[in-house]
């Protein structure tokens, strides 16, 4: 029998939750998706493929990639805010 945690989660999912200051663009996996939102409203999500595909390293921080992003919309560099969402693809870590 598995045991929930004081949240209701099963522990061994809290574990798969990396702080966004501590993901690199190596933990994320096929159907994790980073959501970028402008201070204009306008929102993307990429997946890590695509960043890959842009060059950007395995040891990025997710938390840093904005500086490096312009938006399509309004042309501003550095005004989007990222957040991960991690897909429901089980995964063992390290992996
Ligand atoms: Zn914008």
């Amino acid at each position: 029998m598995r045991h929930l945690d004081e949240d209701g989660r099963f522990s061994s999912l809290s574990v798969r939750m990396r702080p966004l200051y501590d993901t690199r663009l190596a933990d994320l996996g096929p159907g994790d998706l980073v959501e970028a939102e402008c201070v204009c409203g306008h929102a993307e999500l990429l997946t890590a493929e695509l960043l890959r595909m842009a060059g950007v390293p395995e040891h990025q921080k997710i938390e840093e990639l904005p500086a490096y992003m312009r938006c399509q919309e309004c042309d501003e560099r550095g005004k989007v805010v990222v957040s991960v969402k991690w897909g429901n693809g089980e995964r063992s870590l390290g992996n």
